[in-house]
């Protein structure tokens, strides 16, 4: 049994198992669901005011965004891929929440999203390396790992950080 995001209860049974069991073995399990439930409403509610510390709904907003972003991301983009040996095509910028960062082995594109303004400055730097990273190599197997160690050695602090930062929302 588990709860999705939207708080609905999936249930697994096996095949022709009685509607009234589940229904029963649902009811039995009541405190765990609620407490369950609460959970996921708590922890979205939570990452919607982290997000929500970025408003990026008007023109003026997200432009005031980009030139921040700018400012932040480029000069970093700079000094590592040149220290790497990589040259991204473009880096640009999107409002993602499911993702600090892409890169696209393809074009060798990078996209940030927007929401590393909320992040210190250690952790936006970590997003950077991780993707100039991925010109190098496309999967996050051992040598991207050792990539990571050699230029960013704090990469699993600040990969930790970064996950904490988000779920406190501080
Ligand atoms: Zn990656």
């Amino acid at each position: 049994m588990r709860i999705v995001k939207n708080g609905d209860v999936h249930v697994s049974a096996p095949i022709g198992i009685a509607r009234e069991k589940v229904m029963a073995f649902i009811d039995e399990h009541r405190d765990w669901i609620d407490k369950a439930r609460q959970k996921v409403s708590d922890s979205q509610l939570q990452r919607s005011a982290f997000y929500g510390r970025l408003p990026l709904a008007t023109r003026a907003q997200a432009d005031e965004a980009l030139r921040r972003l700018k400012a932040l991301v480029e000069p970093m983009v700079e000094r590592h891929a040149k220290e790497m040996g990589v040259k991204p095509s473009v880096v640009y910028y999107k409002p993602t929440i499911s993702r600090w960062g892409q890169c696209n082995i393809k074009d060798r594109s990078i996209c940030i999203s927007m929401y590393v303004l909320l992040l210190p400055e250690w952790c936006v730097e970590h997003v950077v390396v991780h993707e100039l990273c991925h010109l190098l190599e496309p999967s996050h197997n051992a040598r991207f790992h050792a990539l990571m160690d050699r230029y960013f050695p704090c990469w699993r602090e600040a990969r930790k950080a970064t996950r904490q930062i988000c779920k406190d929302g501080k």
